[in-house]
């Protein structure tokens, strides 16, 4: 955990939000400002800062937001379709530095 980190305070419950799924390793929230009609977040309990801070170890992160992103899309026929987007670094549009995955469904998308 990280002290000055929203998400690490998030998972620690020290600050409120909507979690929609939770496993050991995964917490998955709804995002408080969504840019579409459904926006999860889907974030590893662990606190990495970014991509680029990945360690081999963490690889499994990886994998388990992706199962994650799917056991969603199977649950909720609304999100089969959908956006898995990592934001990596400032310039990438990332804000909060803890890992995260933005999961966006329910319209339809611009190309990126
Ligand atoms: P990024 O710009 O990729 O770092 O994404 C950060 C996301 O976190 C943005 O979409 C914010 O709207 C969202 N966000 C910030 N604070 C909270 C919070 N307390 N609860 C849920 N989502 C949040
Ligand atoms: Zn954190």
């Amino acid at each position: 955990m990280s002290v000055d980190c929203i998400f690490c305070k998030i998972i620690a419950r020290e600050v409120p939000s909507e979690i929609i799924e939770e496993t050991e390793d995964i917490i998955v929230i709804k995002d408080i400002k969504p840019q579409a009609p459904i926006h999860y977040l889907l974030i590893p309990k662990k606190h990495i800062k970014d991509i680029t801070s990945f360690e081999r170890t963490d690889c499994c992160y990886g994998s388990k937001m992706i199962l994650m992103a799917q056991r969603l899309a199977q649950q909720n026929p609304q999100v089969a379709e959908f956006k898995f987007l990592i934001n990596n670094g400032y310039k990438a549009g990332q804000r909060i530095f803890h890992v995260h995955a933005h999961f966006l469904a329910g319209s339809t998308f611009a190309e990126v």
